[in-house]
């Protein structure tokens, strides 16, 4: 601006950003990782699928201190007011989405109950693992549940699809505010889930992760 100060870009966790590929002329969605800051360090967690536009770029030439044009904030997938015990279910890097809402959970003097579900592919799939370990410290209601599809044989935790590990006498016991965050099939495997346990009595707000070809990108 006229000051010379660079602006704080402002969102809400949960929101995300469309991100240009350079040498090309392709836009891919990320959601934020993080909150919005005076320094305008802006977090995302990428998966690198093995043939892909954003995928190739950042595996083949991505370079530290190159400039990406972004357009940003969009969506309307955010933490609304809080009265309910929140359930948090994120597929692979719909993780992103909560974080920044739990730092902001994590900040309040008391915060709301807090159940994660984190279903990822493989044990090495998991990212930021500290991070969510740490909310537990300050948010006393909170519960951490990875879930890995195609576990090893030294993965001790659960294991299969997010759905299976739902508990429907703890959901069914009081209302509750889900968020859902990640690739289409896993969002809708949860709402089947909340459909055939006819479980009415909480809030549903869902993001999902579409691939480029079939997303508004
Ligand atoms: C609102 C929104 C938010 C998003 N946030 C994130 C985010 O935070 N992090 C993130 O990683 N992604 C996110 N995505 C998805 C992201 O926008 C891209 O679609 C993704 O990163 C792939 O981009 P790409 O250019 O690498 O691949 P593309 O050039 O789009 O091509 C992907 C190709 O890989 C194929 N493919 C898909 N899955 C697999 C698989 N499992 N194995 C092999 N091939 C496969 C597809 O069929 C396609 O041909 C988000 C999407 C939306 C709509």
């Amino acid at each position: 601006d006229a000051s010379g100060h660079t602006k704080q870009l402002d969102f809400l966790p949960g929101q995300y950003a469309r991100l240009h590929i350079p040498q090309t002329e392709d836009w891919r969605s990320y959601s934020f990782a993080n909150r919005p800051n005076a320094q305008n360090q802006l977090q995302f967690l990428i998966r690198l699928l093995p043939d892909g536009v954003m995928s190739n770029y950042l595996r083949e030439r991505c370079q530290v201190g190159q400039t990406i044009m972004m357009e940003a904030p969009l969506g309307s997938f955010y933490l609304r007011e809080v009265e309910r015990p929140l359930v948090f279910i994120a597929g692979g890097t719909g993780l992103s989405a909560f974080l920044g809402m739990l730092d902001n959970i994590a900040d309040q003097p008391n915060p709301p109950p807090v159940h994660l579900y984190y279903g990822v592919n493989t044990e090495a799939d998991l990212c930021e693992q500290q991070r969510l370990m740490a909310y537990g410290e300050r948010i006393k209601d909170f519960s951490y549940h990875p879930i890995v599809t195609k576990a090893s044989e030294s993965w001790t935790g659960k294991s299969g699809f997010i759905h299976e590990h739902l508990n429907k006498e703890q959901l069914d016991e009081r209302s509750f505010d889900m968020y859902l965050c990640g690739p289409p099939p896993m969002i809708e495997a949860v709402k089947s889930w909340l459909d055939t346990h006819a479980i009415d009595q909480c809030h549903v707000y869902s993001e999902k992760f579409l691939q480029s070809n079939t997303a508004r990108t």
